[in-house]
């Protein structure tokens, strides 16, 4: 073969190779889940809108409500309690941090801990709902506006959280999640007007997201790996400041089960600061605790 044709072969190869990739790539956002595009970019809107009705007792609710939804519906509920079973609470406290978790707008129980068992089962794999080798926009939100989250689909989703699915309540939150943050969006209107409701409802709600997709996408992409996992996660503080420790995400890939992700004294961790004190007051019950190799020793030494 002549060498002008090899290198033409070559770069019809190559061609080939992105136009397939292209596709794929384009397939991927071909398929737009208007109702979920429709809601983010209207609360997004609400957002703006609380910037022009600044006060500072509407910043403290937000903030209280932020911690309420975040701190205890996501990384108390939804994540430690309901997707890993880290430790064990009285039902009712649980069904609670459930309905903090609705708040979020992250969907019902049942669709997050599906989706997120999903994440463990094929971190950074085939398969993985929302990983940032597909790139970093659909690991942070376009998984939710494009990809196949099944929000709805209550039956499809139970088989991978059938210890949810066989919860009567479970299956009511999970098709009703909007109900808790409608409730808490119209005492608001009540209470404060809607300059309360762009706060406590629309900008909460929208920074929650962001903070929470950040776990999703930047800590699968920066910052430092202590354990050598399958995954690419990685632990970054400034997501763990946002999420109540939820961005030591390096650690939590290493240890799923345990019920604290900041494993070093320096890793601030507020979910397990209050998961400890659940469990001082006698509480929280079962709850299992990964330990640093180093500090293992460091015990058995002294
Ligand atoms: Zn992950
Ligand atoms: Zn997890």
């Amino acid at each position: 073969m002549e060498g002008q044709d090899l290198v033409s072969l070559v770069v019809e190869i190559y061609k080939e190779r992105w136009v397939a990739l292209k596709t794929v790539k384009a397939n991927r956002y071909s398929k737009v889940s208007w109702v979920t595009t429709i809601v983010l970019v209207i609360f997004h809107i609400g957002a703006i809108a609380a910037l022009f009705n600044f006060s500072w007792t509407m910043l403290a609710i937000t903030a209280v409500l932020y911690w309420m939804a975040i701190g205890f519906g996501i990384g108390m509920g939804y994540h430690r309690l309901l997707t890993h079973r880290s430790y064990k609470v009285p039902r009712f406290f649980e069904y609670f941090l459930a309905v903090c978790g609705t708040l979020t707008l992250e969907g019902g129980p049942i669709f997050w801990v599906a989706t997120h068992r999903v994440h463990h089962q094929h971190s950074d794999q085939e398969g993985d709902p929302h990983s940032p080798t597909e790139g970093g926009f659909w690991a942070h939100m376009g998984w939710i506006m494009f990809g196949e989250a099944k929000h709805n689909d209550t039956q499809a989703m139970a088989r991978y959280a059938p210890d949810l699915g066989k919860d009567g309540f479970y299956v009511w939150l999970n098709e009703y999640h909007y109900v808790p943050l409608v409730v808490l969006g119209l005492i608001l209107l009540a209470f404060g007007g809607w300059p309360m409701v762009y706060w406590g409802i629309f900008l909460r709600v929208v920074v929650g997201l962001h903070a929470t997709w950040l776990v999703n996408s930047a800590t699968h992409m920066w910052g430092a790996r202590r354990f050598m996992t399958k995954d690419q996660s990685r632990n970054n503080w400034w997501v763990a400041i946002l999420t109540f420790g939820e961005g030591w995400h390096n650690n939590h890939h290493a240890h799923p089960t345990s019920a604290r992700h900041g494993l070093a004294w320096y890793e601030l961790d507020i979910t397990w600061i209050q998961i400890s004190f659940l469990q001082r007051l006698g509480f929280a019950r079962n709850v299992k605790v990964a330990a640093l190799p180093e500090a293992d020793s460091e015990r058995r030494a002294a």
